[in-house]
């Protein structure tokens, strides 16, 4: 007797390449301006960003469900551009699950490999496969309406694995569910993708889903890519100021100024033009030195923030930064005790900082004075205009 087929991607997984792919709608609406971009053979990617910035438009051409307006899709060496979907090796879960609901888990879990002409035992094997992996065996009787959402998410992903794609396709897989049972499920497409090892491409707009799910990260802004990068380089070296600010919980903080190279400060301009220094080698960076005068971003992230001092400069001695320790004198707007940690919000003006500090930090109250003082390594510069980043600290973070 044969032993029964594995769950699993056994024809190999596939790489995936996308060259100027762009997609304009009926009416003149250009949802994806040119994408380029190589997934390799079982890596996990995912592409994120804010609602209406070209995800789901980008994985379906690659599905095939929208046809490309230009460029190419590849999956291994075949260009698929113009492959009708149900050719390309691929298989979709969609956020709405999709099943069917007259049909048991069992009937839905065989459903594309018996429509395909396959022989009756090796569905079977397939099915009972796909559910030992998703821990549905004792489910495949019953029918979607008898399941939780997330039973059936773990159908829906069922009915994929069945079919041994080359390429798994996400669209936002996870949306419909609640908080808890998204945790839960993300682990479990974290793990089934590390047993599977099938080339995985995974759209959806929630950042914490993008970090823990993806070997890379593609972040897409109007329908262009704004950076594709390790969860880590995303998160350390940002290359655009959208990037920072949507990458990471409390975001990336930012502030709106300009640079004075002859005192070595960022002026900002939100906060009644108090100054903060820079660090030298941050200031000896060319493209900083080729932007004199514009309007830039200076950015730190809340743990890179920390409290200086908490006496009220203002009251104690004249009104300023203290520029030579990149500190900004500010008010205390909210501090949320968070367990493991504490986050502070304070302001001048409409300049905002937060900081993330231990669980026992000492602060003021709201409206309480206090010092914020920013690690000069840590330090990001963006250019206002084009979000680009001209220069970042010293420390590799
Ligand atoms: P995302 O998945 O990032 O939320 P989409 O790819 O769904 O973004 O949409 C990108 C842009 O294309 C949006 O502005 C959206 O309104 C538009 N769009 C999406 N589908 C269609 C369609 N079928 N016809 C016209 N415009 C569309």
């Amino acid at each position: 007797m044969e032993p029964p087929p594995a769950a699993t991607a056994s024809r190999g997984a596939a790489r995936v390449t996308l060259a100027g792919l762009r997609k304009v709608y009926d009416g003149g609406q250009v949802a994806v301006h040119g994408v380029d971009l190589d997934v390799a053979p079982g890596e996990f990617v995912v592409l994120v960003g804010p609602s209406g910035c070209g995800k789901s438009t980008t994985l379906r051409m690659i599905a095939g469900l929208e046809a490309a307006s230009a460029g190419r899709v590849a999956i291994g060496d075949v260009d698929v551009t113009a492959t009708p979907p149900a050719d390309r090796d691929i298989a979709m879960v969609f956020q709405t699950y999709a099943l069917y609901p007259h049909m048991t888990v069992r009937e839905n879990l065989g459903f594309a490999l018996r429509l395909r002409g396959r022989p009756r035992a090796d569905v079977a094997a397939r099915v009972a496969a796909a559910a030992d992996t998703l821990g549905l065996t004792p489910l495949l009787d019953r029918r979607p309406r008898a399941l939780s959402g997330g039973q059936r998410q773990r159908v829906a992903i069922g009915r994929a694995i069945v079919r041994e794609p080359r390429v798994f396709l996400f669209d936002e897989p996870l949306s419909n569910l609640d908080a808890k049972l998204r945790v839960q499920m993300r682990r479990e497409i974290a793990a089934l993708h590390r047993r599977i090892g099938a080339t995985t491409i995974y759209v959806t707009h929630d950042q914490v889903e993008a970090m823990t799910l993806g070997d890379r990260i593609v972040v897409m802004r109007a329908g262009r890519v704004e950076q594709v990068a390790t969860p880590a380089a995303l998160y350390a070296r940002p290359a655009t100021a959208c990037v920072a600010a949507f990458v990471g919980s409390p975001p990336m903080n930012l502030l709106r100024g300009t640079v004075d190279h002859r005192a070595g400060t960022f002026v900002v301009a939100d906060a009644d033009a108090l100054a903060v220094a820079l660090p030298p080698a941050l200031l000896a960076s060319p493209a900083l030195t080729a932007v004199a005068g514009h309007e830039l971003l200076l950015g730190v992230r809340p743990e890179h923030v920390r409290v200086a001092a908490t006496a009220d400069p203002c009251t104690t001695g004249p009104c300023t930064a203290d520029a030579a320790a990149s500190t900004l004198p500010m008010r205390v707007d909210l501090v949320e005790p968070l367990g493991h940690e504490l986050l502070v919000h304070a302001r001048r003006g409409a300049a905002e900082l937060t900081a993330r500090l231990a669980p026992n930090a000492s602060l003021p109250g709201p409206g309480g004075a206090v010092r914020l003082a920013f690690d000069p390594a840590a330090l990001h510069v963006f250019d206002a205009a084009t979000g680009a980043v001209l220069a970042r600290g010293t420390v590799d973070r």
